[in-house]
This record gives structure tokens, C-alpha cells and sequence, in this order.
């Protein structure tokens, strides 16, 4: 068996992997897609000490400094179900999709989060040419130009926010008759002057050139009427939804599905880490899930020292 098996191949797998395997203790990774949500980048310029980089490129980099420590890495595997330790110290079993079962002392959660979109037409072929999902990422892209954002949650007027302060002009467009977010919030909304709201919108379909974004139609829905409005950028904030379905039943998730740890990293089971945007942590970014997973690796260390196995 595995001392520490990580599970997920993102920017927290990775260093929960490296973290471990430098303590010298038998270290798997299995991921069903290595790089994790990296792979969908282009432009990364927060990643601190690395002014640009591109998504491709960090996730090439992580997976060697993983190689390089003689992790047991195990790619294309997708993990469907957990079964706890039956007694203090025990082995925890990982069971995969094709029926194969791994087990280990401890285990690192560490599988991310998708970003809920829109599915509308054009979404998905403007993905990284104008339509975007992390203002944090991409807002400083926009500097100066128009942009929407999709949602009236708190994410997404947070995002207007910060985006009215980088960009020229900000669109938010909300599918109910009034924003959710929190009252604070919307009353900081109504103070920038960049700044639009259109509530009862149901965005129909991103439009482009071929190569850029250049604007969205929305469908009215008090009038039934179809508009178009043209712009730059769309920030999409509608929901990020953790990978933890599998999980569901096995140990504490959030209302919002993320797993629940604590400081450490530790989650509602003995010897269960996680780490990254699957969890409660919260801003979602790679430099932060980095430094939770090598937390949660320096945790499964301490718990395999001061728990003897059954
Ligand atoms: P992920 O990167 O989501 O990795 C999850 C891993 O788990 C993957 O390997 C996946 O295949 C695997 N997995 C999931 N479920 C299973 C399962 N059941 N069994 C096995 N494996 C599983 N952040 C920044 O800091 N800067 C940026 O510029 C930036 N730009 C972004 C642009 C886009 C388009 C997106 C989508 C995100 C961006 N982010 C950016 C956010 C950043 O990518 C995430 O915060 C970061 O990747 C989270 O790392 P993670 O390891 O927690 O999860």
C-alpha cells in the first residue's frame, strides 16, 4: 500500500505529491487528467515569482517536478468512490472507474472544481478569446475595454467590482427581477459610475469574429425581446462547482459540496487531506491551492508518524 495516494493531478495534487515524496514515504498520484484546470489557461500572470507563463507550459512543469521525485504517478484514472479505514490506522481503499482498487495509510482529495457555464451558442469557441471565467486571472486582460458579467450572486457582483476598476465599462446581466448578493455589495454596485445593470436577462448567445469576443444577445424577459449588446469580454460567474460528487455520503461537504477542512487540511475522516478548489478554502487560484496541498501533505506526514498502522 500507498502511504500518502493523492488524488487529483492539478497545482494542489502536484504539490501534495512533491511534498510527500521528499519525506521519503511512498507516494501515488492518480489523476484523470493531468495539469488539472491549468490545461485550460492561456495567460497566467499571478503566479508569483513567474511574471507570465502559459497553462500548457506550468502544467508540463508540473507533472515533470512530479516525475522527478519517483512518484507512482497513474494518469487517465478516474477515482469513483472511497471507503474509509475500518479501524484507527487502517487502510483506506480508493476504488477506480475501471474497477481497480488502491489502497493507502492516508489520502490527499485534492480534484478541483469545474466552472458552470452557460451553454449558449459561441461560449465555448470564445472560451479564452473574450469569454472568461476568473476576473482575479483575466480582468486586467480587459484594462480598458467593455465587458459583461453573467450573474448577480455575490461572485458576480464582486466581480463587477473589481472589474469596474481595471476596465472601461461593466454590463451585469442577472436572469432573476432583482441581484441576490449581499445588500453591501449592491449598494458598492450603484455607487460606480462604469457600471450597468440589467436584471430579468437570459444571455442567448456570445458573438464574435472568428477570433475575439465582440458582443452577447440576451433575451429580455420582461418584454420577450432579443437584444444585442456589444463588447470585449464576458466574465461568467455563475457557479464553481467542486468534483466532489463521488464523495457525497463519505465524509463532511459543504452546502456548496466542497469538502470541509480544517486549518491542517484535515477532513471530517482520520487520515483524509484535501486541498485546492474541491475544498472550503476560500479564492480559488493556483498559487493558493499549491500552498494548501503542501500543507495537506506536511499533515499526512504528521498523522503517519503519530498513528501507528493497524
Ligand atoms: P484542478 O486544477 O481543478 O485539478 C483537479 C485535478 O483532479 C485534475 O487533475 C482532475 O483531472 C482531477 N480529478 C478530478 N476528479 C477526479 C477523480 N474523481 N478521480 C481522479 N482525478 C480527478 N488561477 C490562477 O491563479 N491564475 C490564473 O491565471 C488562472 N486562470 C484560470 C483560467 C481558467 C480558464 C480556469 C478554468 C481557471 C483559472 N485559474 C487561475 C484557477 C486555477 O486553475 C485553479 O484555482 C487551480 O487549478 C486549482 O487547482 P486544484 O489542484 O485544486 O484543482
Amino acid at each position: 500500500p500507498f502511504d500518502v495516494l493523492v488524488v487529483g493531478g492539478g497545482p494542489a495534487g502536484s504539490a501534495s505529491a512533491i511534498y510527500a515524496a521528499r519525506k521519503g514515504i511512498r507516494t501515488g498520484i492518480v489523476a484523470e487528467r493531468f495539469g488539472g484546470q491549468v490545461l485550460d489557461t492561456l495567460a497566467i500572470e499571478n503566479f508569483i515569482s513567474v511574471s507570465h507563463t502559459e497553462g500548457p507550459k506550468l502544467a508540463a512543469a508540473l507533472e515533470s517536478h512530479v516525475d522527478g521525485y519517483g512518484v507512482d504517478v497513474m494518469k487517465a484514472q478516474r477515482v469513483e468512490a472511497l471507503v474509509p479505514a475500518a479501524e484507527p490506522g487502517g487502510l483506506i481503499e480508493l476504488r477506480l472507474a475501471g474497477g481497480a482498487s488502491l489502497l493507502a495509510r492516508s489520502v490527499i482529495l485534492s480534484t478541483g472544481a469545474r466552472w458552470r457555464t452557460m451553454s449558449v451558442p459561441g461560449e465555448d469557441a470564445y472560451r479564452n478569446k473574450g469569454v472568461a471565467f476568473c476576473p482575479h486571472c483575466d480582468g486586467p486582460l480587459f484594462k480598458g475595454k467593455r465587458v459583461a458579467v453573467i450573474g448577480g450572486g455575490n461572485s458576480g457582483v464582486e466581480a463587477a467590482i473589481d472589474l469596474a476598476g481595471i476596465v472601461a465599462h461593466v454590463t451585469l446581466f442577472e436572469f432573476d427581477p432583482k441581484l441576490r448578493a449581499d445588500g453591501v455589495l449592491q449598494a458598492k454596485l450603484q455607487s460606480l459610475p462604469n457600471v450597468d445593470v440589467v436584471v430579468s436577462a437570459q444571455t442567448t448567445e456570445v458573438h464574435g469574429d472568428g477570433s475575439r469576443v465582440t458582443g452577447l444577445s440576451y433575451l429580455d424577459r420582461t418584454t420577450g425581446q432579443t437584444r444585442r449588446v456589444e463588447l470585449d469580454g464576458i466574465f461568467v460567474q455563475i457557479g464553481l462547482v467542486p468534483n466532489t460528487e463521488w464523495l457525497k455520503g463519505t465524509l463532511a461537504l459543504s452546502p456548496r459540496g466542497e469538502i470541509e477542512v480544517d486549518a491542517k487540511g484535515q477532513t471530517s475522516l482520520p487520515g483524509v487531506f484535501a486541498a485546492g478548489d474541491a475544498t472550503t478554502v476560500p479564492y480559488k487560484q493556483i498559487i493558493i491551492a499549491m500552498g494548501e496541498g503542501a500543507k495537506a501533505a506536511l499533515s499526512a506526514f504528521d498523522y503517519l508518524i503519530r498513528v501507528p498502522a493497524a
